[in-house]
């Protein structure tokens, strides 16, 4: 610890760092950001910055609106975008109470709780996510307009897209942030960016980063960026779709190479739980109003329940694991606007009471999901995601799976900040109905 103090002093002293941001993301999964001076970081080490949270969503209650932020000095990096000229830099934060206690509503505290339950069964928890996005050419709501008009995995010569992932992945490298992949996406301007394979904390703290680099770079470049669930009625949404296992020491817990598709008993345990938990954990892993546009569009994006092999319908996919340390599983509902710290530890929960309470994992899917009848799918026990937001919320609410994990301060006021939404979603009168029911009757 003491060491890795050092070397972010002395980085400062050598690079002529002259701003160093501390970050932190809200319950909402919003980035925050506060500046200060590289005199200021020896005691912020020692004894964190002392802020006011009360205007931060959902960080505080009005009684306890003190809160220090504590950075971690692992999470160091000098920042990209702000160029040599006074260089910038930044480190994650862990929220405290003014006692010195993990803030109870700090997401990372939330996952870290997660993971040290996971720890007390002797497992660590890898993530990979897949982040997609769309590129518009500007941020007008009333005429959202893709960059190009390219398709999945298309080299567009001389195209914004090329370039644009060019510069993030150069960005996120020099940020410490390894990309396995990146391509264009589906839909026109949309494309994919992949994260490599992290402990879970570091990728949810590295799709913060991401998401940042991929707004300075869209600014660079004179384009907008959204991570919009699904910004365009007509085309694919923007998932996240992630690669999950748990380690126990060097051994990946989910490889057996005797198993199907390689996945042990711990790995079917795991998506049992993902599958039965689903619908309670869906309003926080899906967060607004739009993703259940994207869940109920198709276009590879899952509504109902099951896992599958190489079946793009399933919410849960098992790929083929060539390798022992590579074995995993791929839940495909949640969507690009998570709040990965949230997400991932409502997934991670689901997925460890499986293996608890030794659920069996029901029969794969191997049928496209989405062309099968509700009659069908109902005879094969593919159950619906939820809905809505709505209808997500309430499923929500009756979860001790998901108010355990987030803990009651997050749990409420995530439930009440995202009604207040569907309450102002479900208040208006839309095109749609005015065309359907003005000439009615
Ligand atoms: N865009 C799809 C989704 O929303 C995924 C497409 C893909 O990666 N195959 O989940
Ligand atoms: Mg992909
Ligand atoms: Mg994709
Ligand atoms: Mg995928």
């Amino acid at each position: 610890m003491d060491k890795q103090r050092d070397f972010v002093l002395r980085t400062i002293e050598e690079r002529g760092v002259k701003f160093v941001r501390l970050w932190f993301t809200d319950v909402l999964g919003t980035l925050k950001s506060v500046a200060i001076a590289p005199a200021e970081v020896e005691s912020a080490f020692a004894e964190g910055l002392g802020i006011d949270g009360s205007s931060i969503e959902g960080l505080t209650t009005a009684s306890e609106a003190d809160v220090i932020a504590r950075p971690d000095p692992a999470t160091f990096q000098v920042l990209p975008w702000r160029g040599e000229v006074d260089p910038t830099a930044r480190m994650f934060c862990d929220i405290l109470t003014p006692d010195g206690e993990g803030a109870a509503a700090d997401p990372r505290n939330v996952l870290k709780r997660a993971l040290a339950r996971a720890a007390e069964r002797g497992f660590s928890f890898y993530t990979h996510p897949e982040c997609e996005f769309y590129l518009l050419k500007d941020a007008d709501p009333s005429n959202p307009t893709p960059v190009d008009q390219a398709g999945y995995f298309d080299n567009v010569p001389g195209g914004t897209a090329n370039d644009f992932r060019r510069a993030s992945v150069r960005m996120l490298e020099d940020l410490g942030i390894s990309v396995e992949f990146s391509h264009h996406e589906a839909g026109p301007g949309q494309n994919e960016i992949d994260l490599r394979y992290a402990d879970a904390l570091s990728t949810a703290d590295n799709i913060q980063t991401f998401r940042t680099v991929v707004k300075e770079v869209a600014i660079a470049q004179g384009v907008h960026a959204t991570f919009m669930p699904k910004p365009l009625q007509a085309q694919p949404g923007s998932g996240m779709h992630t690669h999950m296992s748990l380690f126990e020491g060097e051994q990946n817990a989910f490889h057996d190479a005797a198993g199907q598709y390689g996945l042990s008993r711990t790995g079917r345990q795991f998506v049992a739980g993902l599958l039965r938990h689903a619908p309670e954990f869906t309003a926080v892993t899906n967060q607004f109003v739009n993703s259940y546009k994207r869940l109920w569009a198709g276009d590879e994006a899952p509504s109902h329940i099951s896992w599958g092999h190489n079946n793009r319908s399933a919410l849960v996919r098992v790929p083929l694991s060539n390798k022992p340390q590579s074995a995993r599983v791929e839940y495909r509902g949640i969507d690009a606007a998570a709040n990965p710290y949230l997400a991932f530890s409502v997934m991670l929960a689901a997925g460890l009471k499986g293996i608890e309470e030794g659920y069996e994992l029901p029969e794969e899917a191997t049928t496209e999901v989405w062309s099968l009848t509700d009659k069908e799918r109902r005879a094969l026990g593919y159950e619906p995601l939820p809905s809505s937001l709505d209808r997500a919320l309430g499923l929500m609410e009756d979860s001790e799976l998901v108010a355990e994990t987030l803990g009651e301060q997050v749990f409420e006021f995530f439930l009440q900040s995202k009604r207040a939404d569907w309450r102002r979603y479900r208040a208006q009168v839309t095109q749609y109905e005015l065309e359907a029911n003005l000439t009615l009757l």
